[in-house]
């Protein structure tokens, strides 16, 4: 197969210029990877239309999770009761395959860290896939959002404030810019940090975040949302190839882009 036939995976979102998956999943081998921009209203024609333009597979970001899952003609159980979808698997009669990788790649990269308990900050798309997993892994899990109506139904119970556990994660967009600062948005101060064993933020940015570097400072094990990226990704990519993934490039790749912006 020459370069130009072979198949062609991609990133939707809206934006998605900031999205680490290029660089990371053309390192693992899928060369033609891409971002695909695509605004809210043209989601829907645009990823039927792109198995003829030759995609077999695309990753969905903000704001398209849910509307992945509602136009996919199949769904996992667990994109289903997460109720979005990351990874699409396109097929020749128009089937649109719907899973959700975020959870099991949230899961991946806790690796055998202690989880009986679990505070989530967040009610989000992301948020709603870190509950489904920690619930479903046995941990007795706490949710706390800006919004609190936003969690309720949710597989937890509904918190005001902190509370301890073994792991915090946040499923925020706290900490993503400038105008927002875990420790003044988040019911979190740095010295509380202690309460708990691990630390998670799904965010990432260049140099990392205020709410991790506290946390290590502190002597804390923290988890990143690269590492979390890079385990989804993972698992969208010997989705679509039956292939291992060849990890630590792709942590690599992930890793480097950082550095550049
Ligand atoms: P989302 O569905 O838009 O949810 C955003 C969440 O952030 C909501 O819970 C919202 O609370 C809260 N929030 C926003 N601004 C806030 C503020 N100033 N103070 C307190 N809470 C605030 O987004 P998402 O898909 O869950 O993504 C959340 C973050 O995770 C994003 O930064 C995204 O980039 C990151 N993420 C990373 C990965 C990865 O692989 N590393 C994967 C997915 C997502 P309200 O309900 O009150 O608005």
């Amino acid at each position: 197969m020459g370069a130009d036939d072979a198949p062609r995976y991609g990133v939707l979102g809206w934006p998605v210029g900031h999205s680490r998956s290029p660089a990371m999943m053309q390192a693992a081998g899928l060369t033609r990877y891409q971002r695909l921009p695509v605004a809210p209203d043209a989601f829907a024609d645009t990823v039927r239309a792109l198995y003829g333009a030759g995609f077999r597979g695309a990753n969905v970001t903000i704001p398209h999770k849910e509307a992945a899952l509602a136009l996919a003609t199949t769904a996992s159980a667990a994109a289903r009761e997460i109720g979005a979808a990351n990874t699409l698997t396109f097929a020749a009669d128009g089937e649109i395959a719907a899973e959700n990788t975020d959870a099991p790649g949230l899961m991946g990269a806790l690796a055998d860290r202690p989880m009986r308990s679990a505070l989530v900050l967040g009610a989000g798309g992301s948020a709603r896939a870190a509950i489904w997993a920690l619930s479903r892994a046995g941990a007795d899990v706490s949710i706390w959002n800006r919004t609190p109506e936003r969690a309720a139904g949710l597989d937890g119970r509904v918190v005001r404030e902190a509370v301890a556990a073994d792991i915090l994660v946040n499923c925020t967009s706290v900490g993503l810019d400038r105008s927002s600062s875990p420790f003044k948005d988040l019911p979190l101060s740095a010295d509380g940090l202690r309460e708990y064993k691990t630390v998670v933020d799904l965010v990432y940015r260049a140099g990392g975040t205020a709410l991790l570097r506290e946390a290590v400072k502190r002597g804390i094990v923290t988890v990143d949302g690269l590492e979390i990226l890079v385990c989804q990704g993972a698992l969208s990519f010997t989705l679509w190839t039956g292939l291992a993934a060849p990890l630590d490039l792709m942590r690599a790749s992930a890793r480097d882009a950082d550095s550049q912006l």
